[in-house]
């Protein structure tokens, strides 16, 4: 990243020549580099509502008299979605999750997603998670059906690597990961990958394109020239930018995640994560276990279960956010007690000091 900062260089090219090592990692049609997932979602949506049309191009998020509709499962509405509205994009929800509230067993289902679908659909959007409904190859084939793209948020879903390829393989058009978790990328960096129209549609609303037509010369491989009739400008997803530095630490970054050496990084961290059990043993009052990830295979944590439940769990959290530096346990579950601990953000330096304060805050 330090190399890449000092070297100037065509955006586009950069990015064509990301697009191909993208599209060699994850078998998608092309792929661009952007400032994370949440932006791969805004770009990704824009491209949905525009296709290769600059003139819809430089109206967003104004999108009177086009398609602007995106259907997605009410149980798969989520605060990252503010990306998808950015756009101009307005969500249609389908289903009723009832498992989630307890008195029925479904969610929605695909029919649902067809019944949604009218003239002025320009999206199907699914969220990325074992635990999601109904299947993404259901939704991929009403997708597919209705001759609409489906944009797959599986910003979180790596590892495993075969999911770098699964979704497009299941039936995505676009697909965005996160750059800046587990594979462990520069922090504000996604990815974007899928269709070559879509990803081209993408990358114009994101270059700056503040050129005339007759000198710009876009590599081939992420957009074709001949298709377009003028250039947008400053487009929607200016601000998903991914800079040189990030473009070439997130390549570098996908290349070592689907090398060997990144299983040496999850066993590294699983280290961490049973040294760290083993110097809590004994913890009183609490019972500290070895948690595993459960869909990230080899990924694991440290779970610790007070006898006290909720109210002391709530006080060793708030104590171990005070201190100095301050630590940030996951408690989510805190209403039963139960805090977590992940390695993702720690080194093996960590580990004394952290096992101490722990030992302290829950004292
Ligand atoms: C983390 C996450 C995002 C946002 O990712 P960034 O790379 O931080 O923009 C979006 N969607 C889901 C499901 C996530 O888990």
């Amino acid at each position: 990243m330090t190399d890449a900062s000092r070297d100037c260089v065509d955006m586009a090219t950069l990015q064509g020549r990301a697009s191909e090592i993208i599209a060699e990692i994850t078998g998608a049609e092309a792929g661009v580099v952007t400032s994370g997932a949440a932006a791969g979602l805004l770009l990704g949506s824009a491209a949905c509502l525009t296709g290769l049309d600059p003139a819809r191009m430089n109206r967003l998020p104004d999108t009177s008299g086009m398609p602007n509709e995106i259907v997605v499962a009410r149980s798969q509405r989520n605060q990252y979605d503010h990306a998808i509205r950015a756009s101009g994009a307005l969500l249609v929800e389908v289903g009723l999750p009832d498992r989630v509230a307890g008195p029925g067993v479904r969610d929605a289902e695909a029919w649902e997603y067809a019944a949604a679908i009218s003239e002025r659909t320009a999206a199907l959007f699914y969220l990325a998670n074992p635990a999601s409904r109904p299947a993404l190859r259901d939704v991929a084939r009403v997708a597919e059906t209705a001759k609409l793209p489906l944009i797959v948020d599986a910003a979180s879903q790596l590892p495993p690597r075969e999911n770098l390829r699964r979704f497009l393989d299941e039936g995505a058009s676009l697909v965005v990961f996160s750059g800046g978790k587990v594979i462990g990328g520069p922090q504000a960096s996604g990815l974007l990958c899928g269709k070559k129209d879509l990803v081209a549609a993408a990358a114009l609303q994101m270059l700056d394109m503040d050129i005339p037509f007759d000198h710009w010369n876009p590599p081939a491989g992420l957009i074709d020239k001949d298709r377009i009739p003028g250039l947008p400008h400053h487009g929607i997803g200016r601000g998903c930018k991914a800079g040189k530095e990030e473009i070439v630490g997130l390549l570098t970054a996908l290349r070592i995640f689907v090398s060997p050496e990144f299983d040496q990084r999850i066993l590294e961290l699983r280290r961490m994560a049973v040294d760290l059990c083993g110097r809590l043993a004994g913890l009183e009052n609490a019972k500290v276990e070895l948690e595993e990830d459960g869909y990230r295979p080899g990924v694991a944590g440290v779970r610790i279960a007070f006898d006290g439940g909720a109210d002391v769990a709530a006080r060793v959290t708030l104590r171990l956010l005070g201190g100095d530096p301050p630590v940030h346990v996951d408690s989510a579950r805190e209403d039963i007690g139960v805090l977590r601990l992940s390695p993702i953000g720690l080194k093996t330096d960590d580990l004394d000091e952290l096992a101490e304060r722990l030992r302290a805050a829950a004292g």
